[in-house]
């Protein structure tokens, strides 16, 4: 049994604890990464995506799954 749903819809925490681990996209770059949401930011709408590609800019696609002959960004 589970209580309530104490957070509000739409929300980043809301993504990851119903639908689980994400991976942010970025299309242009054919790059992803692990969804990792920042301490602060668990509460902010995923729509639009608050994540932006630290390569070209382009916001971040949130997504379950990674396309084929996308790599992972590694650098940090
Ligand atoms: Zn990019």
């Amino acid at each position: 049994m589970v209580g309530p749903w104490r957070h509000p819809p739409g929300t980043l925490r809301a993504l990851r604890t119903i639908l689980g681990h994400h991976y942010v996209l970025c299309h242009r770059c054919r790059r992803f990464a692990d969804m990792v949401i920042p301490r602060g930011m668990e509460d902010r709408k995923y729509e639009p995506s608050p994540f932006r590609c630290r390569h070209c800019g382009d916001r971040g696609a949130l997504e379950t799954a990674v396309p084929v002959g996308y790599q992972r960004d590694t650098a940090d």
